[in-house]
């Protein structure tokens, strides 16, 4: 479903993505993991092209991803992005944070994008706080807002980078529930995150970067019992 072949970038003199071959495929749950710095979050804003790059390619759905106008913007419409801090519109409810998206780019009528968005509340369990404002809600709730928000796009994949890095311990697990259910339901995502439980139990395969590379991947299984490289063995030594 994504494809990156061979994928470079840098920022100046640093080389943060080095050839990098990803292939995604449909209903997979890919972890990224990897030490600071190692461009997790490039990858994750190269997928959608909130970063240009300039080697390779990157295809969504068989797609070359443009690289601006319209073609960028609808494209990028079909990947859905979570990130750590949850960017919600402050002055709008938590329903019209939902269904901004859909009236605006894919041009629903507001009754079939609130009965949507509705139903996308209920499922990540806030659809009682509907009419709220993002600053009445605990960080959990909106980062779950957020995520209901980019599945009101239907988007073909979902990327989420640390979504539950700036939460505190007793929200994680809220969040990490509504993950869980999305990969179960088959979403395609790319989960950069620090919570091995949820690399152990949700994902298909654990990607670990380290320099900007794709250093090794695996199952996860094979992942943490048996890393290969010195870099990976090193990285688990200290977070497990
Ligand atoms: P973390 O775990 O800390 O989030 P990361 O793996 O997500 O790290 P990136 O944010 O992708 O790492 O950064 C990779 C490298 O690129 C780092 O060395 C960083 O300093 C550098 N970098 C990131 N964004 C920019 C930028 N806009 N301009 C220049 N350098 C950047
Ligand atoms: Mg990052």
């Amino acid at each position: 479903l994504v494809v990156l072949d061979g994928v470079d970038k840098w920022y100046g003199d640093l080389h943060v993505l080095q050839d990098i071959d990803l292939t995604i495929t449909r209903g997979e749950v890919v972890v990224v993991i990897g030490p600071s710095g190692s461009g997790k979050s490039t990858l994750c804003r190269t997928i959608n092209r909130l970063e240009t790059i300039q080697g390779g390619s990157i295809t969504l759905d068989g797609q070359p991803l443009p690289a601006e106008g319209k073609a960028l913007a609808n494209l990028r419409a079909e990947v859905g992005m979570v990130f750590q801090s949850f960017n919600l519109f402050a002055h709008k409810t938590i329903l019209e944070n939902v269904t901004l998206g859909p009236i605006k780019v894919r041009k629903q009528s507001k009754d079939a994008a609130d009965k949507r968005g509705m139903e996308l509340l209920e499922r990540v369990g806030i659809a009682h706080q509907a009419q709220k404002y993002p600053a009445q809600l605990s960080g959990g709730q909106q980062q779950r807002v957020a995520i209901a928000r980019a599945l009101a796009m239907d988007p073909k994949v979902m990327l989420f980078d640390e979504p539950t890095s700036a939460l505190d311990p007793e929200m994680i697990k809220e969040v990490l529930d509504v993950m869980v259910d999305l990969a179960e339901r088959g979403m395609t995502m790319v989960v950069v995150t620090h919570e091995m439980g949820f690399a152990r139990t949700a994902a298909h395969r654990v990607v670990f970067m380290a320099d900007g590379a794709i250093a090794e991947e695996n199952t996860p299984e094979e992942f943490f019992t048996n890393p290969r490289t010195e870099r990976a063995q090193d990285f688990l030594g200290k977070i497990l």
